[in-house]
């Protein structure tokens, strides 16, 4: 388990350097953690310095002559992460984790009874608030689910729709991002809640252009079914943090599977 040991304490680092303010540069073979002034945004342009594990892959890099940069042990198995990456073949370790950090999104539309881990949750609020600014607010349905939440939702849906239909959108208790609590679905209008044409409307567009700003990216998009294991769901962002978040923006990546080199995942094992 010394790997995951390493990760968790990499976990670790960079949620307290990121909680401190402080931009976070990962360089090939070593961790480099270094102070910079707070008033550097952390999704300022620069160098690819997280990137994608695999090289070779079609990953993007600003500087051509700079192979692919990588974390030695990138923290995605680590559940405590917000870089841990969950699909069918992924479970979350332990399987009925609880998140130690949940806190309720009260303040937003749709969350007085959600909650999110607290980094994500103060995310959530922050891009809600430039939505809202920009004429775009969304709404919360779905944040944090339980392992027990999870069984009943997703026992309903197989009832309602059998099990091969509802797996295509419904995760089995332990392998659901929600029960992470970094994972949400939001919505702008009854008519598109939970429905493709959230992607249409101008709030879809706005957090589809503007959620890696805030650490989240759109976790299912549209034809990647085979790779990541759900169909397009544009209204389920997933909290990264904002390092990776940018990192994966600026890669050529569509799905966290892809970034870092991970088989993907359209079945259960
Ligand atoms: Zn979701």
């Amino acid at each position: 388990m010394g790997p995951v040991a390493v990760a968790a304490g990499l976990a670790v680092a960079i949620g307290l350097l990121a909680a401190a303010g402080v931009s976070v540069a990962i360089a090939r073979g070593e961790i480099a953690a270094s102070p910079t002034p707070s008033d550097t945004p952390a999704s300022s342009p620069g160098p690819s310095t997280i990137g994608p594990v695999t090289a070779g892959s079609a990953a993007q890099s600003p500087e051509p002559d700079t192979a692919v940069s990588v974390v030695p042990d990138p923290p995605i198995d680590d559940v405590e992460s917000t870089w841990v990456v969950v699909n069918k073949s992924r479970p979350l370790e332990p399987l009925q984790w609880v998140p130690p950090d949940l806190v309720a999104l009260t303040s937003l539309p749709g969350g007085s009874s959600e909650r999110m881990r607290a980094e994500a949750a103060s995310a959530l609020v922050a891009m809600h608030a430039a939505a809202a600014d920009a004429g775009v607010p969304f709404a919360v349905t779905s944040a944090y689910r339980s392992y027990d939440e999870q069984v009943s939702l997703h026992a309903g849906y197989v009832a309602a729709r059998g099990r091969a239909s509802a797996e295509r959108f419904s995760a089995r208790a332990g392998y659901s991002e929600h029960q992470l609590g970094l994972a949400v679905d939001v919505y702008a209008s009854a008519a598109c809640e939970l429905k493709p044409c959230f992607a249409d409307e101008p709030a879809g567009q706005w957090v589809a252009e503007h959620a890696h700003e805030f650490g989240f990216i759109v976790r299912y998009p549209l034809g990647y079914y085979d790779t990541v294991g759900y169909i397009y769901e544009p209204w389920h962002l997933r909290y990264l943090g904002p390092e990776l978040a940018a990192e994966f923006q600026d890669s050529d990546a569509a799905t966290l599977e892809e970034y870092f080199g991970l088989p993907g995942a359209p079945d259960y094992p």
